[in-house]
């Protein structure tokens, strides 16, 4: 008779060493960290808070702490109201850094991603965890928990805390993080999103009593007016280089202005040029005022938009979906933007 051997629940599977490790720092630290990059987004968030979550159900005495705060449509998450942002509590948060001897950081590849706390997590003495989705990965750190093909760092958290045996200290609000997490990260479930495991997950969560249909309500239905009228206005004024394959959105602090733009208020709208067959990639450039241009790309395939950040917007990301920023103008901005491009047609399919 065929032997009969014990499949993994799950496809992706951590080096069970390292979540050992792992499970012996939680155990013997005093005073524990959770942060997250700059700007935070759902999956940021949502594995931070998470975490937090079962920290605190492990007894632990811990604080998520950002840089800065969280946006208006994740306000509703569970664990949110609790975070130490710094834009808000300056010298808390750098007192809780300073004070705790291990640190996690969700979601974030490189110290800089903390923003105005990067000083002091570089310079804290802290064991520091990272458990991140992002490419080559550049955190000093004592562990280090880093699959860029997994779709969210939320999911990631998932897998680490089932081979912990944790999940079990994961109750309902925990669970709503995760899976916002994975929800976003994934554009609910419509890239990045072929991995079955995800739907164990999934699976899982829902049984710890998440209302999945709820959740996607309260993440996407909650737009402002300026939100509905500026994502109009940006997307009539798309650009289209069909030679490049490309799609360009610009908006000037003006143009801001006029919308009454808030933070946020653009969230995604890089990604709506790319529901256009012929559009391989999208770039979004985002004038916050005269000497800095945010720039966010997102790409179909094997084009790596990643590259394209990196190689001149002093940024980075995944290759289907990557940011930095330009220092100058809007107009210099799409100026080098335009002399770039024709660079990466080689890549073009
Ligand atoms: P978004 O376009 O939503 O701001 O960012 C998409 C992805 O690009 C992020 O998840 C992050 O990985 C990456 N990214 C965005 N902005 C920056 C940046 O300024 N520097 C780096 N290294 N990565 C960025
Ligand atoms: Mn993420």
């Amino acid at each position: 008779m065929a032997e009969f051997r014990k499949q993994p629940r799950f496809r992706t599977v951590i080096d069970p060493a390292l979540v050992e490790r792992v499970k012996q720092l939680v155990l013997v630290a005093r005073d524990i960290v959770i942060t997250c990059h700059v700007s935070p987004d759902g999956d940021a968030l949502g594995s931070s808070c998470a975490l937090w979550y079962v920290l605190k159900a492990l007894g632990k005495t811990a604080h998520v702490v950002t840089a800065d705060c969280a946006p208006r449509s994740l306000q509703f998450l569970p664990g949110v109201r609790d975070i130490v942002a710094a834009t808000r509590q300056a010298d808390r948060a750098h007192e809780l850094i300073a004070k705790a001897d291990l640190i996690f950081c969700m979601d974030f590849n490189d110290p800089s991603r903390v923003d105005r706390l990067t000083d002091a997590l570089t310079s804290s003495k802290a064991k520091k965890i990272v458990i991140d989705h992002h490419l080559d990965p550049c955190i000093e750190s004592e562990i280090l928990i880093s699959r860029p093909e997994v779709s969210s760092t939320s999911a990631l958290l998932y897998l680490f805390l089932w081979q912990a045996g944790w999940t079990r200290y994961l109750n309902r609000s925990a669970a709503a993080c995760i899976y916002t997490g994975m929800m976003t990260d994934t554009g609910n479930f419509s890239y990045n999103s072929n991995d079955p495991d995800l739907y164990l997950i999934v699976h899982d969560l829902m049984r710890k009593g998440i209302d999945k249909d709820n959740l996607y309500k309260l993440v996407m239905n909650t737009a402002s007016e300026s939100r509905v009228r500026i994502m109009g206005y940006a997307q009539y004024k798309m650009q289209l280089l069909p030679s490049h394959r490309a799609a360009i959105i610009t908006l000037s602090e003006e143009e801001l202005k006029e919308f009454d733009y808030n933070k946020g208020d653009t969230e995604g709208l890089v990604n709506v040029p790319l529901s256009i067959p012929e559009v391989t990639y999208s770039v979004f450039l985002r004038e916050d005022d005269k000497n800095c241009v945010k720039v966010s790309m997102r790409s179909k395939g094997d084009f790596s938009v990643s590259l394209m950040c990196e190689e001149n917007f002093d940024g980075g990301g995944h290759t289907n979906a990557a940011g930095g920023e330009f220092h100058g103008p809007l107009g210099k901005a799409l100026e080098k933007l335009l002399e770039i491009i024709p660079n990466y047609d080689k890549y073009l399919q």
